[in-house]
């Protein structure tokens, strides 16, 4: 795919959508955290069925800690491996506390030494709490940039490095969310609603369903 094709790609999911931002409900950046950490493997009705009634009882580091670990399961319980969820956040409240003053650090270092945070959650809390032009490869945004021939990758990190290299700057802090959304509603995995795609004729796949 050219260069001049990926621009309009992105123009196109800007013009439909020109404010994105996560599913997930979340008021500060450690709610955010939280709720990325409960949703792998999760969808995020799911999280934030659960987070609201967790975050009116307990919404910060201490307030976990209080709250403690068997109380938090209760919360969460709905939610696909809710156990080592659970733990793994309670953990990660103890760290905030040590060692950042209960705040979510800003780096992806500090992030990645935080239990039950990988590459994709600290990508996303950069992006999306702080700003930062990172793209988190989920399994949306993986098969989108391959069927269309966005940034083709073997693996998840093949794809964001593809995708950080190829997609213009002033699209990078949202390219994230457009193309989760593109998968999640229109490029879906069994059955992609090509007849209902707004880059049909952009997109370099080669078994559209019309
Ligand atoms: S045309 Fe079909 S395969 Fe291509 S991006 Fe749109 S929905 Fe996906």
């Amino acid at each position: 795919m050219n260069s001049a094709k990926r621009q309009e790609i992105f123009l196109r999911l800007q013009a439909a959508n020109p404010h994105p931002t996560t599913e997930l409900e979340y008021h500060s950046a450690f709610e955010l955290l939280v709720a990325v950490i409960l949703s792998a493997q999760a969808t995020d009705v799911s999280v934030n069925a659960a987070t609201r009634q967790l975050f009116p009882i307990a919404n910060t580091p201490q307030g976990l800690l209080d709250l403690g670990e068997d109380k938090l399961r209760d919360y969460i319980q709905r939610i696909g491996l809710y156990k080592t969820k659970a733990r793994h956040i309670i953990q990660t409240c103890r760290i905030l506390l040590e060692k950042h003053g209960e705040a979510v650090p800003q780096t992806r270092e500090a992030l990645e030494t935080l239990p039950g945070v990988g590459r994709k959650t600290a990508n996303v809390v950069l992006n999306t709490a702080f700003g930062q032009p990172t793209i988190a490869v989920d399994t949306h945004i993986f098969r989108v940039s391959n069927r269309t021939g966005l940034a083709p990758g073997k693996t998840m990190l093949e794809v964001e490095k593809k995708l950080l290299k190829v997609v213009p700057d002033q699209f990078k802090h949202d390219a994230h969310h457009w193309l989760i959304l593109h998968g999640r509603y229109i490029c879906q995995a069994r059955k992609p609603r090509c007849g209902m795609c707004r880059i049909v004729d952009l997109c370099d796949y080669s078994n559209k369903e019309i």
